[in-house]
């Protein structure tokens, strides 16, 4: 039943619970094989100044394409290989084709930006990311400066070891930002604890500035609050123009959203970069 499954494509919205299950072992094995078979790759979407609309980094999304299954949404896989485990492994292929990646458009003569991993909370625990990271950044001969770590709120499970980790990959020269930012529940008085950079303004708000007042008033608390301790903002699920003058007015310092670019492959991101600065 489950081969017949997926020959028909997938079935996101079952009622049978076996079926659910079925779909992630099955997922849960793909994972494992995927990496092997190289059905894994990377696009990249590109963050915006605000200040001159110049690309100052891009984020690195993984993709997955099953030669069966088609492609699967990382909504979707990224918890069951979390929940497996697979996500070290998945996650420092990640870094390492990132990192790769960005030291090639450097050594293409692209003006360096910074590429943004995410880390997923199994990974941010693990005893020692930081000397995969370190050991990445060696292999690869990226400056760590070009390197940024997103982590989510859902990675403090103790405070003072998630600072402890925080601090030892600050020190490699890495930039730490905080994913979806406004979404999760932690105190807010962590934010002066943690040796971030960055806050990422979470796309559920800055969807709904125009047309939800509420939702305004917090995106514009949330990017006062940033400045006022030192943090730059960057607002993702940008979409329209309506919400990228708010953000301008409202000073926020970088955007990311489909209204510049979805998610592309890494070819087409060299292409874009000479149509906004030519060489
Ligand atoms: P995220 O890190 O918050 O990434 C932003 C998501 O929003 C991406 O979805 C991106 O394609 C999408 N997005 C960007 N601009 C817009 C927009 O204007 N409108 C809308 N509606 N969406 C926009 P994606 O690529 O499907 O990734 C979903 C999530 O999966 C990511 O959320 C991240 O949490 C996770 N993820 C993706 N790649 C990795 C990875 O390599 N490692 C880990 N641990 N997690 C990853
Ligand atoms: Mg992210
Ligand atoms: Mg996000
Ligand atoms: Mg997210």
């Amino acid at each position: 039943q489950a081969k017949e499954q997926g020959k028909n494509g997938f079935q996101f919205f079952t009622r049978d619970m076996n079926e659910t299950i079925d779909r992630k072992s099955k997922l849960a094995t793909g994972l494992r094989k995927g990496l092997e078979h190289g059905e894994f790759t990377i696009h990249y979407q590109p963050q915006i100044s605000l200040q001159n609309e110049q690309i100052i980094g891009v984020e690195a999304l993984l993709r997955w394409n099953h030669p069966e299954w088609g492609s699967i949404s990382p909504a979707e896989f990224i918890p069951i290989a979390e929940e497996t485990g697979s996500i070290t492994k998945i996650g420092e292929f990640v870094l390492e084709e990132a990192c790769r990646q960005n030291k090639y458009w450097q050594d293409l003569g692209l003006a360096p930006f910074r590429v943004a991993v995410n880390i997923s909370a199994r990974q941010f625990v693990q005893k020692d990311l930081t000397e995969v990271v370190s050991a990445i950044l060696d292999k690869t001969g990226l400056d760590a400066q070009y390197l940024e770590l997103e982590l989510t709120e859902t990675i403090i499970q103790n405070a003072d070891t998630a600072i402890a980790t925080m601090e030892e990959l600050a020190a490699l020269g890495v930039h730490l930002s905080i994913d979806d930012f406004g979404t999760g529940y932690s105190s807010l008085s962590y934010l002066k604890l943690f040796p971030i950079d960055s806050l990422k303004i979470d796309q559920h708000f800055t969807r709904n500035i125009k047309s939800d007042s509420k939702d305004a008033a917090l995106v514009k608390t949330i990017i006062r609050m940033a400045h006022d301790l030192g943090l730059n903002v960057i607002a993702e699920g940008v979409e329209t123009l309506e919400q990228l003058d708010f953000l301008k007015t409202e000073q926020c310092n970088q955007a990311q959203g489909y209204y510049f670019n979805r998610p592309l492959p890494a070819q087409e991101i060299e292409d874009i970069y000479y149509t906004i600065e030519p060489a």
